[in-house]
């Protein structure tokens, strides 16, 4: 991947930082959060990279749950955070900069002022990667990050469901108004496999994120289905490409991986 890929954009290149990739939602609860965490891990662990991940969804960061992070980040002797290291990656969240409840009333420039401590204000080291969760939505303050951040790409996280593909739509647009590539679709809960009987049900509708991507002409990432061991797995801090390496939906995470 080159950072040539987005010229046009306002500059923020961080020293050391080779790509930055933005995971991005039309609406909140979809799993991008859950896909960021897979996609680090996997970027890390299965390709080997340098990756550090950054929580910059300020209206719910769930990264030190997900990721198990403990206690807040350390100064390091130039006063810059140092990130947590979980799973092989470098973990910094906005939830141990800014209290959630005051943050939820943030406009783009106090969203971007945050945002430039938690990626300049951070000694990353050298990374290949660095994967943003953003935070839901396709306003002003995520144009303002995808703007400024100089992103190598951006991927889109939707359910099969309409409204949520409506919502996918907007936020391919908004990455094109910035001229930043679009890496893909990946669509999250697209069914659900009865462990019983083995019988997929595809609760929100049936290939809508495939259609969209086609319609658009982007790339379709994958299905990952509603699995329990995804919630549970994020809840206790131990994304499934860790505790189920070798499941389907590992291999999914792992060929978006490789993909982007
Ligand atoms: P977002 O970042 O879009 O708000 P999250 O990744 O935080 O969404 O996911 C919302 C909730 O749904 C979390 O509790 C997560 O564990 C759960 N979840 C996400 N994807 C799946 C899935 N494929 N199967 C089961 N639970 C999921």
């Amino acid at each position: 991947m080159q950072n040539s890929r987005n010229p046009k954009s306002q500059s923020l290149k961080i020293e050391g930082i080779k790509d930055i990739i933005a995971v991005a939602s039309g609406k909140g609860g979809v799993g991008k959060s859950t896909t960021a965490v897979n996609l680090a891990v996997s970027l890390a662990k299965r390709c080997q990279l340098k990756v550090g991940l950054l929580d910059a969804d300020i209206y719910g960061p769930s990264i030190p749950l997900m990721m198990h992070l403990k206690g807040k980040p350390e100064l390091s002797n130039d006063r810059k955070m140092i990130p947590i290291e979980s799973y092989g990656v470098r973990c910094i969240s906005i939830g141990s900069l800014v209290d959630e409840r005051e943050a939820i009333v943030w406009r783009g420039p106090m969203v971007m002022k945050a945002l430039e401590q938690l990626t300049r204000g951070v000694d990353w080291g050298i990374l290949d990667v660095l994967v943003i969760d953003m935070p839901p939505g396709t306003g002003d303050t995520q144009i303002s990050i995808s703007q400024r951040l100089q992103l190598s790409g951006g991927l889109i996280v939707s359910t099969p469901q309409d409204v949520a593909l409506l919502d996918a739509r907007r936020g391919v647009k908004m990455f094109s108004k910035v001229n930043v590539p679009i890496l893909g679709i990946l669509e999250n809960m697209s069914y659900f496999k009865c462990p019983k009987c083995n019988e997929s049900s595809y609760i929100f509708g049936q290939g809508g994120a495939r259609k969209t991507a086609e319609e658009m002409d982007l790339k379709f990432l994958g299905e990952i289905p509603l699995e329990m061991e995804i919630r549970s797995g994020s809840d206790e801090g131990v994304p499934i490409v860790i505790s189920k390496p070798d499941s389907v939906i590992s291999q999914v995470y792992g060929n978006v991986a490789e993909k982007v």
